[in-house]
Parts: structure tokens; sequence; C-alpha cells
């Protein structure tokens, strides 16, 4: 099974998708000069209410988000009955950042802005135009230089297991990762102006919400969030709503899933977004005015092996990452590799669950549909 559907490099992945893709559905190409990686996706049934797949918006998280896509083209799709087709139109756009999946890195290299990493899903949506008027992020300022400091295995870890003791009940901890826009070098970076990749997906999106859509679900595939526990080959799949419990989107990602997956809410998000630039909340606003229902959430395969630890290597390994950058002008491949083997395990189990996972949350995607519960 995993080696059917997973691939070891972007274009092997792409030729899978797209091969898969044009035997079920209408492919089709978004294509940019100024793009090094095109993005494929396809659509299959003509119905109204739009249902969209996306995968690969982080490029670390390797081919699981195109190894589910191509489960779902070759083990779903033949199974929908005409119903769904006349229904609903399935999108899946394959692989947003190309450039990172291939390169194993979370985001894309902006040389325009001295070779920022850009995280895209901290780009969506932002105004660019007022530099000054960026969103803040104070959390994270305290910790970029902890964090950016020299590489050091056990004195750098130490101490930023402190920062996290001292600092996970305050808010601060947690509010590292909702990205910002003051250092460029810094982790979770939204950039400075909107990305090629970001405009190309945005465009798939307006493309695909035609004037007759009647609804848009959208979900994206990521992994890194959650748990795998090695021993037992089992990994965590959850949906993660940006909203809290109360909120419409989170009551309609219960109902659809009906517990085949839980459905993590956002109870932090009560006045606006947590995560700053990400593609959710983007889709939420953009198509707000249409008056059509809007749903979006991240489906998220865990890989957190020590769940206390893991967020703490993370962390490290990214400052990791940018300090050899921004020092040697290469990663060193121990930390990319630990980069890697965080947020993309080779381990076999967790290949094989983390398809199961998705395949589960698949089935309750499918039945929905069928009995009208996410129209
Ligand atoms: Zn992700």
């Amino acid at each position: 099974m995993q080696d059917k559907f997973y691939s070891e490099n972007w274009h092997e992945a792409t030729e899978k998708f797209v091969a898969n893709a044009s035997s079920v559905g209408k492919l089709r190409w978004c294509v940019s000069d100024k793009a090094k990686y095109d993005i494929p996706y396809v659509l299959i049934g003509n119905g109204p209410h739009k249902v969209v797949i996306n995968s690969g918006v982080h490029g670390i998280e390797g081919y699981f988000g195109s190894a589910a896509q191509n489960m779902f083209l070759t083990r779903k799709v033949p199974h929908l009955n005409n119903y769904i087709t006349d229904n609903y139109t399935i999108v899946l756009i394959h692989v947003i950042n190309g450039w990172g999946m291939q390169n194993r890195m979370r985001e894309v290299r902006d040389e325009s802005n001295m070779g920022a990493l850009v995280d895209l899903n901290r780009n969506f949506g932002i105004d660019f135009n007022q530099p000054d008027k960026l969103p803040q992020n104070p959390a994270y300022d305290l910790a970029h230089d902890l964090l950016l400091s020299q590489p050091d295995e056990k004195k750098k870890k130490i101490e930023i297991k402190k920062f996290r003791a001292k600092h996970l009940h305050d808010g601060v901890w947690n509010a590292i990762s909702n990205g910002q826009y003051k250092h460029p070098y810094g982790l979770f970076y939204g950039g400075d102006k909107p990305m090629i990749e970001n405009k190309m997906a945005i465009d798939i999106y307006d493309n695909i919400m035609t004037p007759d859509a009647k609804s848009l679900t959208s979900i994206g595939l990521h992994t890194g969030l959650g748990h795998f526990d090695r021993k037992a080959g089992r990994v965590t799949g959850q949906m993660l709503v940006s909203h809290p419990s109360k909120h419409k989107n989170t009551i309609f990602f219960n109902k659809m899933m009906s517990g085949a997956v839980p459905v993590t809410p956002d109870e932090n998000a009560v006045l606006g977004p947590t995560i700053l630039g990400d593609l959710v909340d983007c889709l939420e606003n953009r198509y707000e005015n249409r008056n059509i229902p809007v749903y979006t959430a991240d489906f998220e395969i865990g890989t957190g092996e020590f769940p206390k630890m893991s967020p703490i290597f993370k962390r490290m390994d990214m400052g990791d990452a940018r300090y050899d950058l921004l020092h040697y002008g290469r990663i060193n491949p121990i930390t990319l590799e630990h980069l890697t083997e965080s947020w993309y395990p080779s381990d076999t189990g967790w290949r094989v669950d983390a398809l199961q996972n998705a395949g589960t949350m698949f089935n309750a995607l499918i039945a929905s549909m069928e009995t009208d519960r996410i129209k």
C-alpha cells in the first residue's frame, strides 16, 4: 500500500496524481511563469456544492497529503454515486508548496526578501500594502533570540524547555507558532508580500467558486500536530477547526465526522483567528459576501512521538535550520533529518496508519455528502 501511494519526490508525486486524476476527473493546472512548480488539480462531478481537499501547503510534511489524495482518487472516487457527482464538485489540489516539498522545507524561500523562509500558511489574506500595520506577535518576539541561537543539542534544549515551562500557561509558548511579520529569518514568518504559491492557490479556489456555487467545504491535509506512538504503530488524526466549540463551523464538522474522527475546536479564536494568514480563515473571509456556507478545516496527522518533548524539538530544529542557513548557507544534514522525521516519519507503521486515518476521514466525508449532511 505504501509504495503505491507515497512518493520520494515532487516529480514522482505529481506524476502519480496526474495519472490517477486524469482517469477519474477533469485535470487542470495552475501555471505561473514565476513559479517553478505548477499546481495540478482535478474536478470530480458537476454539482454546485464544492468540496475541496488540498495538500502540501507545508513542504516538510512530505508526501502524506499526496498519498492520501492518490488513495482517494483510486479507492474512493470509483465508488461515488451519481447523486454525489450531480450535487457536488469534489476538487483535489495537489501540493501547493512544490518547492518546499522537493527541498524538504516547511516554507518557501523568498530570494527577493534576503532569502527569507516564508510559511505559506501565514501568508494568506494578509494586507501587505501597509507594512507598519502588519499584525504583531509580541509573544514570538520574546522567543526569537533563543530559537535562533547557536545550535547546541543539550544546552539549547534545556533553555527552550525552561522557556516553555515558564510560558506554557501565559499563552506565550502557544503564540510562537501563530505567525509573525517582523523577523524574516524567524520561525512562522508570514513574508512581506503575497507569495506566488498563495496567489496560485487562491486563483484555483476562485476558479472553483463559480457564480452558481452553493457552498464551499475545504479541508487541508497536514501533519505534525498530534501524537504518534511508534511502538503501537498508532497515529492520531484530527480535524482542526479554527473556531470555538459553539461556532457553526465546528458544529458542522462534528456533524460531518459524526465521531469517526475527532474534531478539535480552537477556544481562543473567539474574536478572530488565532493563527494569522492561514488559508482556512482567508477562504472564509474571501467568500463571505457570497452569502453561502463556507466551512474550512485542516486534517492533522500526529507525528509527536514524545508528546511533551516533541514541540520543543520541533521549535529547536526550525531555529537551528535558520541559524545554519544564516551562518553557513546550508542546513546541517542532521538537523534536516530531524526536521523531516518530526513532520514526516519514515516509519512504515506511521505511513500505513496515517493513510488509514485519512481513509476514515474520507469515508465520513463521502457519507455526509450522500446524506446531505454537508450542503
Ligand atoms: Zn502543516
